[in-house]
């Protein structure tokens, strides 16, 4: 059974914007799926909606099974046991995220409590662990969030995103707002605890090679829709659809000699979720548009062994 299996999920704000149109994706047990796209293209709302935490105003449609279960219809109870065990998250802005004024062992604990597995001395045993798991010293335990620079706020993320052992962590943009150092650095951490963990991993970032580097299969969206999916490699050195290359080379890779040229920029942005062009939402950027693009829009379909991508141009 798959891990993760998100099938025709649309999500509309209250605004009218349709920031997810009909995505379907799936994680086996284990894998790493990366999803890329330009900030406004609904990355970060199809994360939250995997664990049902957007605005009471977002409507939702489809199905996300985790492990088999339909987390957009289980009761509130279930809901909150499968937050940290079942599946956690990691954000961009670990200051937004930790409590300024509660020492960080106290918020990596709180999971562990809330969730009865453990009794606060076993818990605060737990916490060093988790600590030295994500290469921080036991004792940082009783820091405050200010006292640590901001990799190492992002490393305490990680180690609340463990606490429950979760079999899925979702990362959005978990590095994004880090130096390239550190960034590495964090990547390579999270690599590692999921492979020695066996924990399934939704990596979001706008940069295709970070997640070339980072996982097994990749996604890129677009206007709330998936337009290519497929093997990590593979999608990031010849994208099928012309979004995807535009990606890939707007972040090339550093130290490949192919790609030293200066990245052809994409111009403009993303569509207006609550306005979207007709036919194809690419083609008004779209280096290589045909006149039926601007009409009819389309589907994913078959681009190669285990590649899909929605492309009048592919097939
Ligand atoms: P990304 O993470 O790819 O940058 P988001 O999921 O944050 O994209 O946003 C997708 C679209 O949904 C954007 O147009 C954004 O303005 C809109 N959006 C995000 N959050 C809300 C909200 N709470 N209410 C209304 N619109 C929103
Ligand atoms: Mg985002």
């Amino acid at each position: 059974m798959n891990l993760l299996e998100i099938k025709d999920l649309h999500v509309t704000y209250g605004t009218g914007a349709a920031a997810v149109r009909g995505v379907d994706l799936t994680i086996a047990p284990g894998r790493k799926l990366g999803v890329a796209g330009e900030s406004g293209c609904g990355k970060s709302t199809l994360a939250m909606a995997l664990l049902r935490l957007l605005p009471a105003s977002a409507r939702l449609t489809g199905s996300v099974l985790l492990d088999g279960e339909d987390v957009l219809t289980m009761k509130w109870g279930r809901l909150r046991a499968v937050r940290w065990a079942g599946a956690s998250i990691v954000f961009q802005g670990a200051m937004h995220s930790l409590n300024a004024v509660h020492r960080i062992g106290d918020q990596i604990a709180e999971p562990i409590l809330l969730h009865g597995l453990a009794t606060p001395a076993a818990a605060r045993t737990r916490v060093g662990e988790l600590l030295e798991q994500v290469g921080l010293p036991g004792a940082r335990a009783d820091a405050y969030p200010h006292e640590l620079s901001g990799g190492q706020r992002q490393r305490v993320m990680i180690a609340m995103a463990l606490a429950c052992a979760p079999r899925l962590i979702v990362a959005d943009e978990p590095t994004t707002a880090l130096d390239v150092m550190i960034q590495a650095q964090i990547l390579r951490l999270i690599e590692q605890l999921v492979a020695e963990q066996d924990i399934g991993l939704l990596m979001i970032s706008h940069d295709l090679a970070v997640l070339a580097d980072t996982c097994d299969r990749l996604a890129v969206m677009y206007a709330g829709r998936i337009v290519e999916e497929g093997p990590a490699r593979e999608v990031y050195e010849a994208a099928r659809h012309p979004y995807g290359r535009a990606l890939s080379a707007a972040f090339p890779r550093i130290g490949d000699a192919a790609t030293r040229r200066a990245p052809r920029g994409l111009p403009g942005d993303p569509p207006d979720p609550s306005a979207l062009p007709p036919g194809c939402t690419f083609h008004p950027r779209c280096p290589v548009a045909l006149a039926a693009c601007a009409a009819e829009d389309q589907a994913l379909r078959a681009a190669g062994p285990g590649r899909s991508a929605a492309c009048v141009l592919v097939g």
